[in-house]
């Protein structure tokens, strides 16, 4: 009856192989086949015949963010955006250094690109339990940030420009428990820099 505007997971923009050796197509596998497709299809379940079906997701974000009795669409809209985001952070070769552009801005926010790097590595290995660490525009300066669970950002008033899951299944796979080796290996080798450069409209 809805399937016109019942969310559909989006596609990855890269073969499930393309980030290897740092994820392996298997964790893709899961990842983005079962975790990924979940949340689209709670979310399809949770806002059947709602107000909420087929908005996009920043507006279901935004409208049920806080409020205790909507937490269920919230937190299968946030994940459903977020994975979407993070597929997007990530690409195959590595794009080693942010363009001109966004590298001026980096150093103006945190003096150099490895420094920069080092807060989110530590955004990211010391979120304790389940979340994101994010790159995120505020005003005219960039910071990191980290979320727990599905919470994002778009909820803190600032733009999102880059984001790495820290869920133990974004990792556990390819790298048990060491998550510092998970967030370095993207960090080094799969960050994609012309994503926050796109996100900011440079
Ligand atoms: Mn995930």
């Amino acid at each position: 009856m809805e399937s016109a505007a019942q969310f559909i997971l989006p596609a990855l923009p890269y073969a499930d192989n393309a980030l290897e050796p740092v994820i392996s197509a298997n964790t893709i596998s899961f990842h983005y086949g079962k975790h990924h497709k979940g949340y689209i299809d709670n979310l399809n379940k949770l806002t059947a015949g709602t107000e909420f079906l087929g908005l996009p997701l920043e507006k279901i974000i935004m409208g049920t963010s806080g409020k205790a009795e909507k937490t269920a669409i919230f937190n299968n809209a946030a994940q459903a955006w977020n994975h979407a985001f993070y597929w997007n952070s990530l690409a195959p070769k590595g794009k080693g250094e942010p363009p001109t552009a966004l590298k001026k801005m980096i150093e103006n926010s945190f003096k150099t690109v490895d420094e920069c790097k080092k807060e989110l590595a530590s955004a990211a290995t010391t979120r304790f339990g389940s979340g994101w660490a994010w790159l995120v525009l505020d005003g005219e300066k960039l910071k990191v940030v980290n979320t727990s669970n599905a919470e994002t950002p778009l909820t803190m008033g600032v733009k999102p420009l880059l984001t790495i899951d820290v869920w133990e299944h974004a990792y556990y796979l390819d790298y048990q428990n060491r998550r510092v080796d998970y967030v370095n290996a993207i960090l080094d080798k799969r960050i994609n820099w012309n994503f926050a450069a796109e996100n900011i409209g440079l």
